[in-house]
């Protein structure tokens, strides 16, 4: 499995998800806030699922999924998240 990197189309925030990692316990998905994130079937996977960012644009950095993940499967990098927001 790979390692899966998405960038916000402002540049201001990246998720990078480690998949070996990723055993589909969903937590993730369940406690983000703005529903960036999405279990998706994976048929390779024994779990069957396996977490994908599936809108990246709502993403805020927030942490939630790197911090909840009980597994270390996803990494926040949040560039300028405490400026107030794009313009
Ligand atoms: S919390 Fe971690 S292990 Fe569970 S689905 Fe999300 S990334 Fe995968
Ligand atoms: S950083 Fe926050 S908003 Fe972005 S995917 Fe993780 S929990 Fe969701």
């Amino acid at each position: 499995m790979s390692i899966v990197e998405t960038n916000s189309a402002n540049g201001l925030f990246k998720l990078v998800v480690h998949e070996t990692w990723c055993k589909g316990c969903r937590i993730c998905v369940d406690l983000c806030p703005t529903k960036t994130l999405s279990m998706v079937e994976s048929p390779d996977r024994w779990e069957g699922v396996i977490v994908k960012v599936t809108d990246m644009e709502a993403c805020n950095g927030c942490g939630i999924c790197e911090a909840e993940c009980p597994d270390f499967a996803i990494t926040v990098f949040a560039e300028k998240a405490k400026t107030g927001g794009a313009a």
